[in-house]
């Protein structure tokens, strides 16, 4: 999954939304909470002041689509966790 083959083609309108997402310009790292070295309450305190960002922003479905569509394995997207998705894409295959 590390590969970039599975990202959409560099078109502008595939990632345009991407232009007006909240997280625009903030901390990368709140979003990417994988981090395995952190403790469980860091990484939920940043789970949830990322995925409180993600209520508020505009282009919240067009980022979760997106993230389940390529799919994006790390971080918060669509104010969603990689382990939640991963269930929402189980769920949807099962
Ligand atoms: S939904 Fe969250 S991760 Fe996606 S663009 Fe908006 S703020 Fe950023």
């Amino acid at each position: 999954m590390s590969g970039i083959t599975r990202l959409p083609r560099p078109m502008l309108e595939n990632y345009e939304w991407q232009q007006r997402g909240l997280c625009r310009g903030s901390d990368v790292e709140q979003f990417f909470t994988d981090d395995p070295d952190q403790s469980r309450k860091a990484r939920n305190d940043r789970t949830e002041a990322a995925k409180a960002v993600c209520a508020g922003c505009p282009v919240v479905q067009q980022c979760l689509d997106h993230a389940l569509r390529v799919p994006e394995p790390y971080g918060i997207w669509g104010g969603s966790t990689a382990s939640e998705r991963a269930r929402m894409l189980w769920d949807v295959a099962g």
